[in-house]
């Protein structure tokens, strides 16, 4: 197992669409695992494998609060099949804009199947932070990013201060953060 490097704003892979996984074989499950010890490393609540350069739609997840009790979820080939018509919204963040933090509304529950890391279909019922979550890394896959949730305005502003930062070698600053509920791809204690 390794920690890989995590993909930054504004770095264009982040855009590209994942390609389904034909077989869940023994390179996959490696996959899985340095997707896992790269998350709790972040530390981080769920990684899409974009995020580490890798464009397949592959995910981990683990929303669990204690740290003793790791329930992590390994989705390959995700696919939601059903969101409620109620919504929530969650101040999220990603691994790949770090530091960065702004409400989304999403539907606040969602069916999802998937397979697992026997190659074996599954389905999942999933709602508060988790469903934000799935969502949120499911979007990845598609080249879609949480600040495409949100106004312009406040998206044009961010991927101009990662653009900056970038070509300075450095990491952009933000303010800290307004509340202390957990954010998406971020737990509550960091
Ligand atoms: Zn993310």
């Amino acid at each position: 197992m390794s920690i890989r490097d995590i993909v930054i704003l504004p770095d264009p892979v982040l855009k590209e669409v994942c390609a389904p996984v034909a077989a869940v074989d023994d390179e996959v499950r490696a996959l899985l695992d340095d997707m896992l010890e790269t998350m709790y490393d972040a530390p981080g609540i769920g990684l899409a494998a974009i995020q580490i350069g890798i464009k397949k739609r592959i995910v981990v997840i683990d929303v669990s609060k204690d740290e003793d009790e790791k329930a992590p979820i390994c989705l390959i080939n995700p696919e939601i099949t059903w969101t409620s018509e109620d919504t929530s919204t969650y101040e999220e963040g990603c691994l790949s804009i770090p530091e960065y933090y702004e409400e989304v509304e999403r539907p606040a529950a969602c069916k999802v199947t998937f397979l697992d890391r026997d190659g074996k279909e599954q389905a999942l019922d999933c709602d508060g932070l988790l469903a934000t979550c799935v969502q949120h890394e499911i979007d990845h896959l598609n080249g879609v990013l949480f600040i495409d949730h949100i106004s312009r305005l406040k998206r044009d502003r961010v991927i101009k201060k990662f653009a900056k930062a970038a070509k300075r070698g450095e990491m952009p600053e933000f303010k800290s953060r307004r509340g202390n509920e957990p954010a998406t791809e971020r737990p509550l204690a960091e």
